[in-house]
């Protein structure tokens, strides 16, 4: 690195997993930066943790009270005002004022206890950020592509300060949580994720990047809304939409040809196309549709190590026929085939059940992507019959309407199952189908229970029950550093299952015998690592990747992983 008076001693960002291009830029921006920067850049400010040297090097000196601070004492103080802010909504504000402040500093706290931090920088809290983002902006993050700049996206991304950008994630803003179309609000889902990609798997926030897409907006309180930031017209269908899509994928490979692009929160028929379009093209997934699939299967490999059972032995009841329960029993089909059975076998053993009744094949209303499951057998209205005939080993709740999951079909199950699988994945909690006590003390405690939102522990008949949740962040985090680290071409489905097994074997015996069949939540800055090292392994076995595969893996992911430390 050149020196010069004013260059401070290395206050550069601890991130020494960039690859060796990303460590030259970093140092090329050093050099460069004007004295008074290091104090604005966000990945080089360490504010009163910059040492005397550092700062008589820089010529800040005096420009920041005379005292220096530890990490850990400026961590002391972030929680102390953090304990001062009455709502979630403010520490939000709080968190990412400082993200936008001392990079470092921020994923000190994140990582620092990632269970309390994530709701706070991604649901639920995240859900009313967007809702009122309008109205709380206040430094921008990230890039907004208008579809009045068509013609210019690679123009405009390229205005974006970091060149080496290696994940991506795009959202339109039209289905925002379960929240529906926030326009350009959308934004606080991809600043979100992306801090949950390096907070809990170590993905070096230099390399990623949250984008807008905003093709208009349908909500007309937006439009009347004089704070609307976005554009204030309705939302562009169609072939317009496709080709600005295409423009921007385009525009996305030429300036970052190794970037995965994952997509989110798009009203499903966008999305299901989007991804339909590009998955054999370029390295993209859709963590609603595939992480989610992720997911529940993990909660399902964790549930067999319970019953002992084999996953091709298993028969599913979905509640719900949506896109949610579309992508878990196409992934569990899909799983069952790598175990042995054909896909048609592997389909006929995962059962829909919707608003209109059993999902099979003489029914006339059903879409594209729900005949695959539309299996031959009588109609049928109610569900207990259906578990009656079907016998399946477990319910999974994607319906989106609460208590349907009731003491008849919780019974039901516990007649035809020793241990019943009931996964009430619907959220937010008002929405599960059944609560974690519901399911514990229906089945009389012999329920295999994991929920879309949290629950806390249940003591039935003396014995005390810990509820998993299946969070999406147990899988894409991971499957952002497992593609990064080895540069892979593609996001395959076997991705998913592969990371669904490698999140299910991390549960210890211990937690199984507390009924807990996901990692707990604290420990998942480890369990992310071993899950990407384990996707990383399945990719160079494959031939997806673009580098040689390192001797040790696992410790090359490792060695790649952001640490929140001010390197001295
Ligand atoms: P969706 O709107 O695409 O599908 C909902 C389905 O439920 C439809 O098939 C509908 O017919 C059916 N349904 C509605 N009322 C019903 C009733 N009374 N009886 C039976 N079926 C009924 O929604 P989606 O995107 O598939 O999401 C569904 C739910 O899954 C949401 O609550 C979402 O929060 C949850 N989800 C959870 C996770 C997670 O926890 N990891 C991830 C994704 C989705």
């Amino acid at each position: 690195m050149a020196t010069t008076k004013k260059t401070p001693a290395k206050p550069k960002s601890s991130n020494k997993s960039s690859t060796k291009k990303s460590t030259k830029t970093n140092t090329k921006t050093n050099t460069k930066t004007k004295p008074l920067n290091i104090m604005h850049d966000a990945s080089l400010n360490r504010g009163s943790a910059f040492t005397t040297e550092q700062r008589q090097a820089a010529g800040i000196e005096g420009l920041l009270p005379v005292g220096v601070d530890s990490i850990e004492l400026q961590l002391a103080r972030v929680h102390t005002q953090l304990d001062m802010l009455d709502s979630d909504l403010q520490r939000y504000l709080f968190l990412m004022d400082l993200q936008s402040r001392n990079q470092t500093l921020f994923y000190a706290v994140l990582m620092g206890d990632p269970a309390r931090f994530m709701p706070l920088v991604y649901t639920p809290t995240v859900g009313e950020a967007c809702q009122k983002f309008d109205h709380i902006f206040r430094a921008s993050r990230g890039v907004y592509l208008p579809i009045s700049a068509k013609g210019r996206l690679k123009e405009i991304l390229s205005n974006w300060p970091q060149k080496d950008i290696r994940f991506i994630v795009a959202t339109d803003g039209e289905r925002i949580l379960g929240l529906g179309d926030l326009g350009v609000g959308g934004m606080g889902i991809p600043v979100g994720k992306l801090a949950l990609y390096t907070a809990v798997a170590g993905v070096p926030p230099a390399l990623t990047l949250p984008i807008t897409l905003d093709v208009g907006t349908n909500n007309e309180d937006l439009i009347n809304d004089p704070l609307y930031l976005g554009l204030k017209q309705p939302r562009v269908r169609g072939k317009a939409y496709d080709a600005f899509i295409a423009e921007f994928v385009d525009a996305v490979q030429s300036l970052y040809p190794k970037c995965c692009l994952q997509w989110e929160d798009f009203a499903n028929f966008n999305a299901v196309s989007i991804l339909k379009t590009y998955k054999d093209k370029i390295c993209t997934y859709n963590d609603d549709i595939q992480g989610t699939a992720g997911v529940a299967l993990a909660g399902i490999y964790g549930s067999l190590r319970i019953s002992g059972q084999k996953l091709t032995d298993q028969r599913f009841l979905f509640m719900g026929a949506g896109s949610a329960a579309t992508g878990i029993a196409e992934l569990i089909s899909e799983a069952m085939v790598m175990e042995g059975l054909t896909i048609e076998e592997a389909r006929g053993r995962n059962w829909l059940f919707d608003v209109n009744g059993l999902v099979e094949s003489t029914r006339k209303d059903l879409a594209d992507f729900q005949k695959p499951f539309a299996h031959k057998h009588a109609p049928m209205k109610s569900f207990i019959d259906a578990i009656n005939d079907i016998k399946p080993n477990g319910i999974i709740g994607v319906s989106t309407v609460p208590k349907l999951f009731n003491q008849g079909v919780i019974e039901a199950m516990s007649r035809v199952n020793a241990r019943p699988i009931i996964f009430p994945y619907s959220n937010p909690t008002s929405r599960s189908e059944c609560t974690a006590q519901e399911a514990y003390q229906w089945s009389d405690g012999n329920a295999i229970f994991a929920s879309g939102s949290p629950f806390d522990p249940v003591t039935y008949k003396g014995q005390t029950f810990v509820p998993g949740q299946g969070n999406n962040v147990y899988i894409f985090p991971a499957m952002g550093m497992a593609v990064l680290a080895t540069e892979a071409t593609r996001v395959t489905q076997q991705m998913f299952i592969i990371a669904a097994k490698a999140v299910a074997e991390q549960v210890t015996q211990a937690d199984l015998d507390s009924g807990l069949i996901y990692p707990p939540q604290s420990q998942i800055l480890t369990a992310s690592l071993h899950t990407a090292a384990k996707i990383a392994d399945y990719i160079f076995e494959q031939g997806l990747a673009r580098i040689k595969k390192p001797k040790d893996v696992a410790a090359h992911i490792g060695q790649m992983a952001y640490k929140p430390v001010y390197d001295n």
